[in-house]
């Protein structure tokens, strides 16, 4: 529970009372400690770190968790998270339309421990019912997915997991703990790739898995300790430095994204249609409304046109907006998730989800809003 808003959380939480003269966290770079006492808290680096501590405890109140772990990247917590639940035999339910990178990690990688993955439209929630048996271990879901922004009813999904005693883990990348916190919702663990919003700045890798239930922390840190995936301490501290700045960050992303939605709409010409939760006419704006705080940084689009050759002339004549994979910095970036994220999964797997060459995905960063408008209708007459 948090004690105080948002923005003080997210700059005093896990500092209190830890400093003698420092105003800002100290940088804690040795790998060892001096062994003073058989049962101190600081032995070795690879275990604990009191500069990784400080994140772990204010990401633990922002996600409202028991207890939370930061790794060298998300892909270090979303594996870790789920090797430590599920073993050979066990079999995941997780939402169709999932970040890249995890959808490779469930469909190549985890089969290779005998963990098989069933997929499902999460959007509506009885479809879970309808797969999940004795052998699902976990129900692993992305809200607002990517790059079709679509939502899942967290509560929902929890109760679900809940009825049949199933863990709920909740990536919560794309919104941040400012925009929706699971936990609150009924998950039961949230994850995050921090190299996004909680980073802000396009300048660190990093994971974050936060627990509802201290057991679940611990089971996982035996994991963690063992594959060493624990992130450094610079980073920690680059983490810790970017949290402080979250709530107004993610103020204008919000703010940012819905002027650039707003625009994209208007633009009947080039555009035929635009994903972003906060539009009044987007499919799932009841449930953006009551579990999202606002609608986010991140929107997609589709263009009228299929034609490699415009798509290209389009993206290649941005001057603020970069290509390039990646989101949740304070620069907007913008990629063709068909070519880029999304390439190397099966072609009707994504043809299925609506992903083809003419859907864009922008990360609408927070410069000025009227320079960004500008730098897409320049662009949008170059096509
Ligand atoms: C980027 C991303 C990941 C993976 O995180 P890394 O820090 O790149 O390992 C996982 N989930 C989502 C939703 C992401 O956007």
């Amino acid at each position: 529970m948090k004690k105080y808003g948002f923005s003080t959380t997210c700059i005093h939480s896990g500092e209190e009372g830890k400093y003698d003269i420092d105003v800002t966290p100290p940088i804690h770079l040795s790998s060892t400690f001096l062994w003073k006492r058989d049962d101190q808290k600081f032995l070795y680096s690879r275990i604990n770190n009191p500069t990784r501590e400080v994140l772990e405890e204010k990401m633990s109140v922002l996600e409202d968790g028991a207890a939370s772990l930061v790794f060298s990247s998300g892909m270090a917590a979303i594996s870790s998270v789920i090797l430590t639940f599920t073993l050979s035999g066990g079999e995941i339910v997780a939402s169709e339309d999932l970040y890249g990178g995890t959808k490779k990690f469930l469909l190549n990688i985890a089969p290779r421990w005998g963990i098989i993955t069933r997929f499902v439209d999460m959007r509506d929630p009885f479809k879970i019912r309808e797969v999940i048996n004795e052998k699902t271990t976990l129900l692993y879901l992305e809200t607002p997915s990517n790059p079709l922004m679509r939502l899942i009813d967290i509560k929902a999904v929890s109760k679900i997991g809940k009825d049949h005693g199933v863990k709920v883990v909740v990536d919560n990348t794309f919104a941040s703990p400012y925009v929706q916190v699971p936990i609150e919702l009924g998950a039961d663990i949230t994850i995050h790739s921090a190299t996004k919003y909680l980073g802000g700045h396009s300048d660190l890798i990093a994971g974050v898995a936060v627990f509802r239930d201290y057991s679940d922390y611990e089971n996982v840190l035996l994991v963690r300790n063992r594959l060493g995936s624990a992130l450094s301490p610079f980073d920690s501290y680059l983490l810790i430095r970017s949290i402080k700045t979250l709530e107004v960050r993610m103020q204008r992303h919000c703010e940012n994204a819905l002027s650039i939605a707003e625009y994209l709409k208007d633009q009947v010409k080039y555009v035929d249609e635009v994903f972003y939760p906060f539009l009044k006419d987007f499919p799932q704006y009841n449930l953006a409304r009551r579990q999202m705080m606002c609608g986010g940084g991140m929107l997609s689009f589709r263009l009228k046109t299929d034609d490699t050759l415009s798509i290209n002339r389009f993206l290649s004549s941005l001057r603020i907006i970069k290509k390039a994979v990646s989101l949740g910095g304070v620069e907007s970036l913008i990629e063709q998730p068909y070519s880029m994220t999304h390439a190397g999964l099966p072609e009707d797997v994504n043809r299925k989800l609506g992903i083809t060459p003419s859907l864009i995905r922008l990360s609408v960063g927070i410069e000025n809003s009227k320079d960004l408008i500008m730098d897409l209708e320049n662009s949008f007459k170059n096509m």
